[in-house]
C-alpha cells in the first residue's frame, strides 16, 4: 500500500513559464514568484500579457506540447506505475498540464485549473486548495498508505517532509543548504533507487 507522489516541473518536464517564455519570445512572461511574491498580481500579469499577445489556450497548449517532458520521464513513469501507486503533485493548472499528461500516458494528477472565455483566452484560474502538496500527502497517510514524495524546489519540501520519505530531485544549491535532512538524486536510475530504498526504510 505504497504511494509515489511526484512534483512535476522540475522533475518530469520542464517549468513551463519559463519555457514558455523562451519559446514565445515573450521577455515579460519570464517574470517569476522570485520577482513578484504576490502570486495573485503574478498570475494577473501573466493572464493579461497573454492576452496581449493573442495567446489563448489552443496556442499555449500547443507550445506545451512541443515542450514535451523530459528526456526518459515516461519511461521512469511507466516502470514506476508496475510496482506503485502514483500521484503527480503540482501547483500547474490541468490545462496546461494536459499536452504533456499525453506524453507521459496519462498519469493521475492533481493540480489547478483555468477559466477560458468563449474566444478560448484564459482569464482567471481556480487554486484547488492552498497547500495542496503536503494536504495530499497527509490525507494519504490518513488512508494508511506509506508514501515517498520527491520534488526539486522550495515549494516540494513541505511535502517530503509530510511524507514518509522524501527526497530532492536535481534541486536548487540553497534548497540543498536549506534542507540537508533530503537525500539528493540527479537522475531517474537514482531517483527509482532512492524512491525503492526509502520504502523499504518506512517499511
Ligand atoms: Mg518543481
Amino acid at each position: 500500500m505504497r504511494v509515489v507522489c511526484l512534483d512535476m516541473e522540475g522533475v518530469l518536464a520542464p517549468e513551463i513559464w519559463v519555457e514558455f517564455a523562451k519559446r514565445v519570445d515573450i521577455d515579460a512572461l519570464r517574470r517569476t514568484t522570485r520577482d513578484e511574491p504576490d502570486y495573485d498580481r503574478l498570475m494577473t500579469f501573466r493572464l493579461r500579457e497573454l492576452r496581449q499577445h493573442g495567446l489563448g489556450l489552443p496556442d499555449i497548449q500547443k507550445v506545451i506540447a512541443d515542450m514535451g517532458p523530459m528526456p526518459g520521464a515516461r519511461a521512469f513513469l511507466d516502470g514506476l506505475r508496475e510496482h506503485y501507486q502514483l500521484i503527480i503533485l503540482s501547483d500547474t493548472f490541468y490545462e496546461f498540464a494536459q499536452p504533456l499528461m499525453r506524453q507521459l500516458n496519462w498519469p493521475t494528477l492533481f493540480c489547478h485549473s483555468l477559466e477560458t472565455d468563449a474566444q478560448g483566452f484564459v482569464v482567471n484560474y481556480r487554486l484547488r486548495l492552498p497547500n495542496q502538496k503536503q494536504e495530499a500527502v497527509r490525507r494519504l497517510k490518513e488512508l494508511n498508505f506509506r508514501v515517498v514524495a520527491a520534488g526539486d524546489s522550495y515549494n516540494d519540501t513541505a511535502m517530503l517532509g509530510e511524507a514518509h520519505g522524501g527526497i530532492l530531485f536535481c534541486p536548487p544549491e540553497n534548497v540543498v543548504r536549506e534542507f540537508p535532512q533530503f537525500p539528493v538524486v540527479t537522475d531517474y536510475a537514482a531517483l527509482r533507487a532512492e524512491i525503492d530504498a526509502a520504502f523499504l526504510r518506512a517499511a
